[in-house]
């Protein structure tokens, strides 16, 4: 990446339902290793139960940890569910919320990202919350349209202020998992537009200041293209998180 932005960029990987306490802090531990002297921000976010022990490990390093999802609700009668202040417990500084995964297959809706985002926000955690059309919308020409919707559900009733502690990602449903990345014109066009939605809901100021990531089948080869847009903030990376080299890659493309 040539540019030098004024938003620190963020590189975040997704491990999703991969590796065993022990395989997470053995990559966490060559993350940190390898991070160096990035200037960007590395955020790691494993299973729930590697979560402690990965925090024990990345302890002292610059590297944070974050959750996959999170539930609304502090405390009570919810099985299986985890909360803010739990997360907030085992040394979480972020929540992933709304991935497309999650909306896919788990029942997760505009306003149950809402609801978790504003439990997030009041426990002091940030978010990184996802939003991305599917191919059909794209194919309608309502990739913008859709992702607008779903930046204004998200946000609905939240201050200002607190989005010093959010960060958005743009993550076209086609392009997880799939090895299709959307064209870094395509990608900016989507970023451009979310910071325009953001500025209509909070002010021109919280837009600039709001960094929004692009997630979707990025990899070494492909980062800096991406990274280099002027809207693109930094990556939620899943696959190519799974290995440090591909993922020190990823950062040293982001700074
Ligand atoms: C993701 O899970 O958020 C993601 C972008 O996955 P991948 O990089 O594998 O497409």
């Amino acid at each position: 990446m040539t540019e030098t932005k004024a938003r620190r960029p963020l590189i975040a990987g997704n491990w999703k339902l991969h590796n065993t306490i022990e395989a997470s802090v053995e990559l966490a531990r060559a993350v940190a290793d390898g991070v160096g002297t990035s200037s960007c921000e590395v955020v790691v976010a494993p299973v729930f139960t590697a979560l402690h022990a990965v925090g024990k490990a990345l302890q002292g390093t610059s590297v944070t940890l974050a959750a996959q999802d999170v539930h609304w609700e502090p405390k009570g009668a919810f099985t299986g569910e985890v909360s803010v202040p739990l997360l907030a417990d085992v040394g979480c500084s972020y929540v992933i919320l709304g991935h497309s995964e999650r909306r896919q297959f788990f029942g997760e809706t505009d306003d149950t990202v809402n609801r978790k985002l504003k439990a997030v926000v009041a426990g002091n955690l940030s978010a990184i919350v996802c939003v991305g059309e599917s191919l059909a919308e794209r194919d309608a020409g309502q990739a913008v349209s859709r992702v607008d919707a779903q930046v204004c559900a998200a946000f609905a009733e939240i201050d200002p202020t607190a989005m010093t502690r959010v960060v958005v990602a743009y993550e076209p449903i086609w392009a997880i998992g799939t090895g299709r990345t959307a064209s870094p014109a395509d990608a900016q066009a989507v970023h451009a537009a979310i910071r325009s939605t953001l500025s209509e809901l909070f002010g021109a100021n919280v837009a600039a200041q709001t960094r929004i990531l692009y997630g979707g089948s990025v990899n070494e080869a492909n980062a800096d293209s991406l990274l280099s847009q002027p809207d693109i903030d930094g990556a939620l990376v899943g696959g190519a998180s799974l290995s440090a080299e591909k993922f020190l890659a990823i950062v040293g493309a982001a700074g």
